[in-house]
């Protein structure tokens, strides 16, 4: 039965979907048909008369309301027309980004990714839908967009930002936006818009929190750090920094939480988004995304702007915040964009920049115990089922070990477990009771570490065994190899996360 009812499901699934790319399909085909219908314009005497506005009759009508602004103007809307923007990534924040500049009449948008849609992304990825879990990120996006303005024209690049590729790509695109949640593609994107001459907008979104920089802009050549003085006027801006002039060093690879580790609220991914759009509407709109000595450039808009770092901060009680703090602008060291930089396009193709290895590596697995100091799910079951006393250490926050846990488990979150010390220091002989291990906990009851994957726990065991609290091997201190991932895996695969 529940194979029938489960195969049902997925036939309505298909269905959807289906029928999704089915209006999706009748939605383009009623836009060329309405515009092959419509009458040509003629004069009253009926002779055919040329056109003589710049924008088509039907882009008067759709971007109407922007374009009487000051800020956008017919030469905003004309520059908004003829540009093209790339959007890297097709998630939380590229997402908005890519609806509000295909709606404001964007000439042409790209959008790069290589994943696809998962039911976990739809709570903040707001245009991929339930019928388009499994489908390309890049297809759905563009569906969505499409469905939004057929006017644009839209390409789909369904595959990973490489060193390889960043060239070939970014080089289609006058301005970029970074949607991307990783620093290995952060430092990448912004190298390949340093040396191809392109603007960077660049945010990110973890948790409660948003962050967002306009970068490299107006675009200016590598190694250009201050223009000459001017006779006896102030000194000369030092020009628009890039990602590395204002992050220079990546953060620790174990600092780095992904939305999947750390959690993502949203809204806030989702405003870090719409505001990227924003920013490059702005640029391109003023003209600011051609290099600053380019014809037709962006004349009285050269003058550089200071760069501002936005901050949005919405977590604990009070009301949401913006911060803008000042940056510095172009730093004369920096490896991509300062004096003397050894970047070319040529490094950057050849592989030979490991933008993985320089942000630490992919966070390595943890491996600090030995073979005996770990047990697997089902050997932790057989261990425990006699009922004897042990205590089951579990050392995910708080919010993970509320949505499930193993039974029994107590939870000492690993942050709060850090402020014990233990780590590094000399063993202990006399140790203080930590109050989280019950009083009348044996002294020879063992003592099982189980986090989400298997790294925490290993430390954990080793602090504990730092802290005394094996009895010199009279106790067992291990952890459970693999954590709550693996116990899904081979225990209990009603669990409902990970
Ligand atoms: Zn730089």
């Amino acid at each position: 039965m529940e194979t029938a009812a489960r195969s049902a499901e997925e036939l309505k699934l298909q269905i959807k979907r289906l029928e999704n790319e089915l209006a999706v399909l009748k939605s383009q085909l009623a836009e060329l048909e309405s515009r092959e219908a419509a009458p040509p314009t003629s004069a009253p005497d009926g002779e055919e008369v040329p056109w003589k506005w710049p924008l088509q009759a039907d882009e008067y009508d759709r971007y109407g309301r922007q374009l009487i602004l000051p800020s956008i103007g017919i030469q905003g809307q004309l520059n908004l027309k003829q540009s093209a923007v790339l959007i890297v990534g097709a998630g939380g924040l590229g997402c908005p980004a890519a609806a509000y500049l295909a709606g404001a009449g964007v000439g042409t948008l790209g959008v790069v990714d290589s994943d696809v849609v998962e039911a976990s992304n739809l709570h903040r990825q707001i245009a991929h839908s339930t019928a388009h879990v499994g489908m390309s990120k890049v297809d759905s996006l563009i569906a969505y967009a499409r469905g939004l303005n057929p006017l644009p024209t839209y390409r789909a690049h369904n595959t990973h930002l490489t060193p390889n590729n960043a060239a070939s790509i970014v080089s289609r695109y006058d301005l970029v936006l970074d949607c991307t949640d990783h620093p290995t593609s952060r430092y990448l994107v912004s190298d390949a818009c340093v040396l191809l001459g392109k603007p960077l907008v660049s945010a990110s979104a973890l948790r409660t929190d948003g962050q967002l920089i306009v970068l490299n802009c107006p675009p200016t050549a590598q190694g250009v750090v201050a223009a000459p003085p001017a006779d006896g006027g102030p000194p000369p801006p030092p020009g628009p920094p890039c990602y590395r002039c204002v992050f220079p060093r990546p953060p620790p690879p174990d600092a780095v939480t992904s939305c999947g580790e750390g959690g993502i609220l949203g809204p806030v991914v989702g405003v870090m988004g719409v505001l990227q759009a924003l920013e490059a509407i702005r640029i391109i709109a003023a003209g600011r995304h051609r290099p600053a000595d380019a014809e037709g450039g962006s004349g009285q808009h050269q003058q550089q702007q200071q760069p501002t770092l936005l901050l949005l901060s919405a977590g604990g009680q009070s009301p949401a915040t913006f911060r803008s703090v000042r940056m510095r602008g172009r730093r004369k060291d920096c490896f991509a964009c300062g004096e003397g930089s050894t970047l070319t396009l040529e490094t950057l193709a050849s592989g030979s920049l490991d933008y993985v290895a320089f942000c630490g590596g992919a966070a390595a697995p943890v491996d600090v115990l030995a073979d005996g100091e770990r047990v697997g799910p089902r050997e932790y079951q057989a261990r425990t089922q006699d009922g004897k006393r042990h205590l089951l250490l579990d050392v995910r926050e708080k919010e993970h070990f509320d949505i499930a846990s193993i039974s029994g488990a107590i939870n000492v979150p690993f942050s709060k477990m850090q402020s014990y010390g233990g780590g590094g220091q000399e063993k202990q002989t006399e140790v203080p009771r930590p109050e989280w291990i019950p009083g009348d906990l044996p002294d020879d009851a063992p003592i099982y570490v189980v986090c989400r994957v298997g790294n925490d726990s290993q430390l954990v065991t080793k602090q504990l065994k730092e802290m005394g609290l094996d009895r010199n091997g009279k106790r067992f201190v291990g952890d459970i190899r693999g954590g709550m991932r693996a116990w899904k895996r081979d225990v209990d695969n009603t669990l409902p996360f990970m």
